[in-house]
């Protein structure tokens, strides 16, 4: 009985010392790489004088350059809303389509700026931008979908030979940042890309939705009935590959599902995209 008293004693002091032990070994850690390598935007890569812990590592002109364009949206498909429009409509977009997932939210709109980061994103060399620009969309899942319960965070997935070739896979970076951010779980083989998909960039928005049909899978063995999931990728353009993983999910008796992504995309065509 006094072992396992002063075995329980030993396990809380450990339990204890711990917390201040891992900040102190972090804190060290960190200001020996920000002395070994001074911190630096990791956009245009301005040296910064001092780095906060948990924000986007970004110098203030490019926080600035990046976020301007995240404008009003539409709270269902994260469009840019025309001028008038109301906040709480439907935009045209939606009007003329309904999705499987239930709501959207983008840091911006896939031009400019941040049309720029996203493309650097694909490039394994640029991932600490991939996780900058994670902890921005955290930000915005926080502010927009606060009143939304979400049980699940889950990437877009990407086939096995295109993530070998890239050597990146910027949907689940995103998502382990944001997971880690609103302390949520991650479920990252849930979703599987069952074969290899064209670029849809290169595609007609016709050909994307056929191109992705039946693509992805839900892998068994996991428990996402009446779960509410965070679909999580770099970019949204049609929201063919978001609704088709939307499907499989709802197919698979997922809840709600939500989508996040860093950029929506929208023709030049379209009635919001003026300045
Ligand atoms: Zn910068
Ligand atoms: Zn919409």
């Amino acid at each position: 009985m006094r072992i396992m008293q002063v075995r329980e004693w030993f396990t809380a002091q450990v339990a204890v010392a711990w917390v201040p032990l891992r900040r102190t070994v972090t804190m060290s850690g960190r200001a020996l790489g920000q002395l070994l390598l001074p911190p630096a935007c990791a956009y245009c890569g301005t040296a910064l004088s001092a780095q906060p812990v948990g924000r986007p590592c970004l110098c203030g002109e490019c926080l600035a350059g990046l976020v301007r364009v995240g404008r009003r949206a539409c709270r269902y498909c994260a469009s840019p809303l025309p001028r008038l429009w109301p906040d709480d409509a439907r935009c045209p977009r939606c009007r003329r389509r309904r999705y499987h997932f239930s709501r959207a939210v983008a840091v911006g709109v896939y031009r400019d700026e941040l049309q720029q980061a996203v493309v650097a994103m694909k490039h394994p060399i640029c991932e600490p931008l991939t996780y900058s620009m994670g902890l921005l969309l955290a930000e915005t899942v926080a502010a927009h979908l606060a009143e939304e319960r979400v049980d699940l965070i889950v990437p877009v997935p990407m086939h096995w030979r295109r993530r070998l070739s890239r050597g990146t896979y910027p949907a689940q970076l995103l998502a382990q940042v944001i997971g880690g951010v609103l302390q949520r779980p991650l479920a990252l083989r849930v979703l599987r890309c069952r074969r290899k998909v064209r670029k849809q960039g290169t595609l007609r928005p016709h050909e994307r939705l056929r191109n992705v049909r039946g693509a992805f899978s839900v892998s068994a063995g996991y428990a996402i009935t009446d779960a509410n999931v965070l679909l999580v990728d770099d970019v949204m353009t049609t929201g063919a590959t978001a609704n088709e993983a939307a499907r499989m999910l709802r197919q698979a008796g997922a809840g709600d599902v939500f989508v996040a992504v860093v950029a929506r995309g929208v023709g030049i065509d379209w009635p919001g995209s003026g300045p």
